[in-house]
């Protein structure tokens, strides 16, 4: 009896070991070899032949897929199927859009390190450079930020500029008269602007990132596009987007603005056309704009157009001079004047031919919206957000050396070294993070998690950064005018962390809720063909996630035990483990978010702080590997070890806290125990940078130029006569020659050789006892004379105000 069971599953394992492959025999196969190991070892007894009975059915049962799917999956499926997410049709249409691309190899647990190394993002081209150097430039060059924040707007001659210079048409083809830049020199472009007016920055930002000339690209009739694009390519037509009203902020979906398909006169003409009436707010260059992106629900109660009479979010084109709009107010977002404000429709009357893509695209505008909303949010925010972090590194940096306080540069007290290693690492990474996204778009992608991962952690580093910043600064910081730039960028801050999907929606709901269905390998398959009540696809699905939560978790304990080690790494050198380090994180993030998946079911969804947590350690891994892409890219320079060293640990570090904090707070403690010595064998591995690689990064930003100009390349730097960051940064050269005199003179002080003394006594006694020569005693002279200079800030006559002269 006994050996025809054996033989019977021998034969099933053969089978289905050449047919399911891995999963199957994974656990088939060491099950079998072990049972008849016991079998023989026992003489044939009892217990061992009845668990290789028990086995041999289940082998059976799960091996032979007509079994299997009666038995197994048709419970499993009616079970799975009160677990799924509810969805609305909107929720679906946002959570199908788009691509996903690397991000997907991190959330399955098995990175695949080559194709991330060999992917080579599209370089600029001369052009794109030319215009970076030339245009770009001599745009920066005309603006003072803090004369546009008085003035309430850029200058008419900066306005001319941006639209004889095609700013405005960086995403337009050629052939429409736009520049046809590549996302990687339209993001290159953003940060330069932004390192000098985020003012100038945001202008530039909005006609080309999700907007009409976006979507009528995308979707346009072509008599649309003939239309408008070469208008909005040479700025005779200002574009805005009109999506967010008093009620609908980020349900955006819930929009009261409506259209009413009716017939009505258009220029004198009878036409089929829509009753307009809407109330927007926030809705940046909307005071100036021309034509109105207008997103509302579009209703045909005649059937007009045929169809349902709820047609859903529609998108139209709408000229801003139609009678019944009202436009031209503006707020005032936390005083940084690029121009934003509410407009309203009342009865405005559109043909139907206004609707992006014409009256055929009726009803689809919200599936337009979420599938052309990747682009922009790869591109605009975080490009903000590197400029600002660009400025603070190449703003302390200089400041730290040359601000002295108790006879030492204040880059010199461990105290200030804190605050500007993260300033140094977190610049590394987030540069790191959005040039690999913006060549993910050159790439043909849409990668909708990736880029609401950069757009929700950039913009949070640049919090970080810019706050780092400003504590450094201290009260140079604080005080406004013309010297002061940082203060522009701390002011920015909140509309970076609000637009485009504010920040804790985006991590809870896009990052993990988004990325949860559309990269793991398995979930949306099983959602699918449980919704569909397909049992063929739901077996496969079902039982491939089976296989791959067992798979991983056999990863993420052997490489948990090792800390990555038996993985073999694409590279050689310094940044090997770390690529184990990574992979074996990205294992632990599978399972757990697996498990947390298995145990909250649709739950998870309501569950903001678990989904939060597993946001964070999604992005990290996300940003860890973007930041050793850089560094293998930039062919591994020594001088940037320590930048990418501090990245990568604190990426590390963040991704270990996010799964301990998820596990630690998954309401089913039973699963959470039972994983975490899975995922954590060994226990906490990873601290946050040490003291001594953070002491590296600072002094690399102090006084490594190459390094500090490495990682603040893409900023515009003023020109050395400019009162601010000009002056400061060419009195470093100054600081850092006199720093080493200082240094003589401390320590012959300390040596007993000299008295302490004020300055130029002391310098004076110096000169005399021969510890310094008479040109390190110049040195010292004229570092004194820039530092008074660059430490001064500005101030204002008693009586004249600072408010805009609007
Ligand atoms: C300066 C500026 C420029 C803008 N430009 C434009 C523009 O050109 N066009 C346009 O259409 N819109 C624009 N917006 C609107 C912007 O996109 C919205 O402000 C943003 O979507 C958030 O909406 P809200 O401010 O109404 O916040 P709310 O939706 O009220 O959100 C408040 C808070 O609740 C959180 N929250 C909301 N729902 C959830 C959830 N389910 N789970 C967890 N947290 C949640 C949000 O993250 C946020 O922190 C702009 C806004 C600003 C401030």
């Amino acid at each position: 009896m006994m050996a025809v069971l054996v033989v019977l599953l021998l034969v099933v394992l053969a089978g289905r070991l050449l047919y399911y492959g891995r999963p199957y025999a994974a656990w088939t196969v060491p099950g079998a070899a072990a049972l008849a190991w016991w079998w023989m070892r026992s003489g044939g007894s009892t217990g061992a032949g009845l668990a290789v009975v028990i086995f041999a059915a289940l082998a059976v049962v799960t091996g032979v897929p007509a079994l299997r799917r009666q038995l197994l999956t048709r419970a499993a499926m009616r079970l799975m199927r009160p677990l799924l997410p509810r969805m609305s049709d909107t929720e679906r249409a946002a959570l199908e859009a788009g691509t996903v691309w690397w991000e997907r190899d991190l959330f399955s647990g098995r990175p695949h390190w080559p194709t991330l190394l060999a992917f080579k993002p599209k370089p600029l081209s001369d052009n794109e450079r030319a215009f970076l150097g030339g245009p770009v430039d001599e745009l920066c060059s005309m603006i003072q930020e803090w004369d546009v924040v008085r003035a309430g707007d850029l200058p008419p001659e900066v306005w001319s500029f941006l639209k004889r210079n095609k700013f405005f048409g960086m995403i337009i083809p050629k052939e429409y008269g736009g520049l046809g830049f590549s996302a990687a020199a339209h993001s290159a472009v953003i940060v330069k602007v932004a390192s000098r007016s985020i003012t100038a920055a945001v202008t530039v930002m909005v006609p080309n990132s999700l907007g009409p000339a976006e979507l009528l690209l995308r979707y346009g009739t072509d008599e649309q596009k003939r239309r408008y694009l070469p208008r909005l390519a040479v700025g005779e037509e200002i574009p805005c987007f009109a999506l967010t009203g008093p009620e609908a902020g980020s349900d955006a979906a819930a929009t009261q603005s409506t259209g009413i398909v009716c017939r009505g006169k258009y220029k004198g003409e009878e036409v089929l056309g829509i009753r307009l009436n809407w109330r927007k707010r926030y809705i940046t260059l909307g005071p100036v704009a021309t034509v109105i992106g207008l997103a509302f629900r579009l209703h045909d109660p005649d059937g007009l157009l045929g169809g349902a009479p709820d047609r859903g979010i529609t998108c139209a084109l709408v000229p801003a001079d139609l009678p019944g709009i009202e436009i031209g107010a503006r707020h005032d977002p936390m005083g940084i004047p690029f121009l934003n404000g509410p407009n309203w429709g009342r009865d405005v009357f559109i043909p139907v031919g206004f609707i992006i893509g014409g009256p055929g695209m009726a009803g689809q505008g919200w599936r337009m919206l979420m599938e052309s909303l990747a682009a922009g949010r790869s591109i605009s925010l975080p490009a903000l957000a590197c400029a600002s972090a660009e400025v603070a590194a190449r703003l302390v940096g200089a400041y730290a050396m040359i601000r002295e306080q108790f006879d030492t540069p204040i880059g010199r007290f461990e105290g200030i070294e804190e605050p500007l290693a993260r300033i140094g690492g977190l610049t590394y990474v987030m540069n790191a993070a959005r040039t690999l996204t913006a060549g993910a778009v050159d790439a043909g992608e849409h990668p909708v998690v990736a880029s609401a991962i950069v757009k929700a952690y950039l913009t949070e580093s640049m919090r970080r950064v810019v706050n780092d910043a400003m504590d450094i600064r201290a009260g140079a910081a604080i005080c406004r005018g013309p010297r002061n730039i940082l203060a522009h960028m701390y002011q920015a801050v909140p509309v970076g962390i609000t637009v485009e999907g504010a920040n804790i929606l985006t991590r809870s709901m896009i990052i993990y809720g988004q990325g949860a269905i559309r990269c793991h390998p398995f979930l949306h398959d099983e959602i699918a063909a449980a919704t569909a009540q397909n049992l063929e696809a739901f077996d496969q699905a079902f039982f491939g996630h089976i296989g791959h939560v067992a798979s991983t978790m056999a990863r993420a304990f052997v490489l948990g035990v090792t800390d990555g080690r038996l993985i073999g790494a694409p590279v050689d050198g310094k940044t090997r483990r770390m690529y184990g380090q990574f992979t074996r994180m990205s294992a632990a993030f599978a399972l757990v978010s697996d498990v947390a998946l298995a145990t909250l079911g649709a739950q998870l969804k309501r569950r903001e702080k678990i989904s939060g947590r597993l946001a964070d350690a999604l992005a990290w891994l996300y940003l860890g590997s973007a930041a050793l892409k850089r560094f293998h890219d930039e062919g591994s320079p020594d001088s940037s070890f320590p930048f990418l060293r501090f990245a990568c640990e604190h990426a590390l570090y963040e991704i270990q806290t996010a799964l301990e904090g998820a596990l630690d707070n998954l309401p089913n403690q039973l699963a959470a125990s039972a994983v975490r010595p899975i995922v954590f064998p060994t226990g906490r591995r990873y601290r946050p940078p040490s003291d001594a690689v953070g002491a590296q990064v600072a002094r690399g930003l102090l006084e490594d130029r190459a390094a500090r100009e490495n990682l603040t390349q893409d900023m515009y730097m003023p020109p050395p006569d400019e009162p601010g960051l000009g002056r400061l940064e060419a009195a470093l050269g100054d600081a850092v020659q006199a720093f080493r005199v200082e240094t003589k003179i401390r320590d012959a002080v300390r040596a007993g050789l000299l008295d302490k003394a004020p300055g130029d006594i002391l310098l004076a006694a110096a000169l005399a006892a021969g510890v310094i020569t008479p040109e390190e005693q110049e040195q010292v002279r004229q570092a004194e004379r820039v530092r008074d200079e660059v430490i001064q800030v500005d101030a204002f006559p008693a009586g004249e105000s600072t408010a805009p002269v609007r």
